[in-house]
């Protein structure tokens, strides 16, 4: 695995992808562009619809407006239906047909039809014979008199001639005022002998259309306009009018004399599915709507209008009612739209997140996993602490080496819990040059105290710990287990201090067997001579007794020169000048030491304890055969502690070197149990030995060495227990001097 590899794939994860955006933004514009359709749509609508509703209402008004100004029409138009007919049937109208020549016949009928229509209300009302001529009428006293006026041509003259009531709108021949003519013939035994008509003026239902906003107009069956609220189109055709029509009614001068066919200034569309159609005006471009009301009894058609402008101005507002609302549509259903994505970006973003947290998470696993492993998999220990020396962290092997757990260690500060009680010394200030920056980059030895009790020696290597920011934080040490190194290392050793044992032994041995086969022989001698001695002082020869016993003697003699020889030897020979040298006896004891001393101190459970004088002590002598001594002295020393402990003192080796008096001193203390006066005084004897398989010439060979050295070996008691050996030397002079020796 590769925890590296993680924060790699979460940054590409992390970083945006364009393939992703492009059609996203597509998608943005599309549905902008459906959205802005939608709204013009909306609003296209909004109009349509208003523009219908207003022009309903608008139907729906001039519907009611129709109907009521076709009301008031038909009541104006067919008020007076009965006034010519009842006229007819009065007798003077009759006489006046039967003597028209008789002024007073004339004048009653003049003042008659005066009177009658004046009641009436009508505009006039006159008598015509058969040949159209008026014989007497309403206004025969103005100047527009229509007596003796001729009707002949007019239409509601033929009708009422035909038997019929004859109904006319026309412009007055006499007058040049239009009015509505309402014919009926007179009889007489069923024949027709006159006719009557009235005329009823529509000025008073056509003026106040004048007032209103929108035209107002009534067509004969012509379509022609005849009646209206706009002047300017009276008697103007809204339809072709055909030719044999035109000459009619120039004959009948319906619409005054010199009347010609003449457009309405306007034409009318019919509309699809509308009760009406649209009146477009010429010149100014105004629209009306217009609707039709026929009069179908009277040969007319009433059309009203209204201004399309409303229906305009309606869509126009409903336009922008409808922009308003779709804008704040548009702008709402963007900003939601803006408002999803953004939430669901954030919701990508979450789950990116999300699934870089994991990621990490997992890569985080996964190294602490292959590190965990590979902590796990040292055989080194390791160890941190900070600035003050308080552990913060330990790996297993560091736990196994030293029997504590990770949480017993951590956060503890020196002294540890495995450190050696006997080093406690070494442990601190080897903490004090740590503290100091002066760890060897060599490490260092140490020796520790595994939680069951045995020692663990270790090899140190201590660096800085410098945390990411570069800064000092503490201390790093690895620590290296050579306990089995170390073993092997005394193992060795004790091998070779067997094998010096076994030497020495072997030589004590060689000496003691020679010392025996030299002996044998004037032993033997002597043990013979005194047998023949014996039997010779019992023969009484006394000459032959003289002899044998001076052979005696020259045995014996014989056996103490051997001996004699022997301590000769012993003392000689290691006493040659040539082998002595300025020594110190400080280092003598850390030889010794090195040597064979404290591997057997330490197997027999015995602690060592130095007190050496600071400065070094200086002696001549044989360093080898010194070094031999303190051994054999040291030696004795643990094997006296071994068969005795003293009760008062745990078995404790000393060894205490001093220059006092002159002379150099070196001792060798034990806690054993002493020496007793008996032994005391037989110690240096050759062979005196108490112990098991001892030879008894360790201490006698000792003080020859001693001895050959110019010193002397000394014994004695310790107070509270034990004993003391002390090799006493002449100081060697100073180095000064000792460099250039006399
Ligand atoms: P060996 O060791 O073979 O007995 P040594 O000459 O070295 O011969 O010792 C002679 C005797 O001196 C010992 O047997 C012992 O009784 C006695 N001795 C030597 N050293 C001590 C000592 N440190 N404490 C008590 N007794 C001792």
């Amino acid at each position: 695995m590769d925890p590296r590899a993680a924060p790699a794939d979460s940054a590409e994860a992390g970083a945006p992808r364009p393939s992703h955006r492009l059609p996203r933004l597509r998608r943005g514009a599309g549905f902008i562009a459906a959205l802005l359709c939608l709204a013009v749509l909306l609003v296209v609508a909004a109009g349509e619809w208003a523009a219908q509703s207003e022009r309903d209402a608008q139907w729906d008004n001039l519907r009611r407006s129709g109907e009521v100004q076709a009301l008031a029409l038909r009541g104006v138009a067919t008020r007076y239906n009965y006034l010519p007919f009842t006229t007819a049937q009065h007798p003077l109208v009759s006489q006046l047909l039967h003597h028209p020549a008789s002024q007073a016949v004339r004048d009653a009928a003049n003042a008659y039809l005066q009177t009658v229509n004046e009641h009436a209300g009508s505009d006039m009302l006159y008598v015509m014979d058969l040949q159209g001529l008026t014989l007497a009428s309403s206004n025969w006293d103005t100047p527009n008199s229509f007596v003796h006026q001729n009707y002949r041509n007019r239409p509601y003259f033929h009708d009422a001639l035909g038997g019929d009531t004859g109904r006319f709108y026309g412009v007055g021949k006499t007058t040049g005022e239009p009015g509505l003519f309402v014919s009926a013939p007179v009889r007489e035994n069923g024949r027709v002998i006159g006719v009557v008509a009235v005329k009823v003026r529509m000025e008073p239902i056509a003026n106040p259309w004048e007032q209103l906003r929108d035209p107002v107009f009534v067509t004969d069956a012509r379509g022609i306009v005849f009646l209206g609220s706009e002047p300017t189109w009276l008697y103007r055709t809204s339809r072709p009018v055909p030719a044999a029509d035109v000459q009619l009614l120039q004959h009948n001068e319906q619409y005054g004399t010199g009347w010609t066919p003449r457009p309405v200034p306007w034409a009318l569309r019919l509309l699809d599915d509308q009760p009406g159609a649209e009146l477009h005006l010429a010149g100014n471009g105004k629209q009306y709507l217009a609707l039709e009301e026929a009069l179908p009894d009277l040969g007319w058609t009433l059309t009203v209008t209204a201004d399309s402008r409303v229906v305009t101005v309606a869509r126009q507002q409903a336009w922008a009612l409808a922009t308003l609302a779709s804008g704040l549509l548009v702008l709402g259903t963007l900003y939601w739209q803006l408002r999803e994505r953004r939430l669901a970006e954030n919701r990508q973003a979450r789950i990116g997140l999300e699934q870089r947290v994991q990621e990490r998470t997992h890569a985080l696993q996964q190294a602490q996993a292959f590190r965990q492993s590979m902590e796990d998999s040292l055989l080194v220990g390791m160890r941190a602490r900070d600035l003050e020396g308080r552990i913060v962290y330990v790996n297993a092997a560091m736990c196994d080496m030293v029997g504590y757990t990770a949480s017993e260690l951590i956060g503890s500060l020196p002294p540890y819990p495995y450190w050696h009680p006997d080093d406690l010394d070494r442990h601190w200030r080897d903490v004090d040059i740590v503290q100091a920056g002066k760890a060897s980059p060599q490490g260092r030895e140490n020796r520790l105290r595994h939680r069951d009790g045995s020692d663990v020696y270790t090899m140190f290597y201590t660096t800085r710990l410098i945390d990411g920011h570069g800064q000092h934080i503490g201390w790093m040490s690895s620590v290296v287990d050579i306990t089995a190194q170390k073993r092997a290392e005394e193992q060795q050793q004790q091998r070779e201090a067997q094998l010096q044992r076994v030497q020495r032994v072997i030589t004590v041995g060689e000496m003691a067997s020679t010392l025996a086969h030299e002996l044998n022989q004037p032993l033997a001698a002597l043990v013979n001579y005194a047998a023949a001695a014996k039997s010779l002082a019992a023969q009484g020869k006394p000459e032959l007794l003289n002899d044998t016993l001076a052979a005696l003697s020259a045995q014996a003699l014989r056996a103490a020169d051997i001996v004699g020889r022997i301590r000769r030897w012993v003392r000689q020979h290691p006493a040659a000048d040539a082998a002595r040298e300025p020594c110190d006896l400080n280092a003598t004891v850390d030889q010794s030491l090195a040597l064979l001393l404290r591997a057997e101190a330490r197997r027999h459970g015995v602690a060592v304890r130095l007190d050496l004088a600071r400065e070094p002590v200086r002696v001549s002598a044989d360093r080898v055969l010194l070094e031999q001594v303190v051994l054999n002295l040291g030696l004795n020393a643990l094997q006296a502690m071994q068969s005795q402990a003293t009760p008062a003192h745990g078995p404790e080796l000393l060894l205490r070197t001093a220059a006092e008096d002159g002379h150099a001193c070196l001792q060798v203390l034990d806690r054993g149990p002493g020496l007793a006066p008996e032994i005391a005084e037989r110690l240096f004897e050759p062979f005196f030995t108490t112990r098991e398989g001892g030879l008894g010439l360790g201490l006698n060979i000792c003080r020859s060495i001693v001895e050959s050295m110019g010193g002397a070996l000394l014994a004695r008691n310790r107070e509270g227990g034990g004993a003391i050996f002390e090799i006493r030397l002449p100081l060697h002079p100073a180095p000064a001097t000792a460099a250039n020796p006399p």
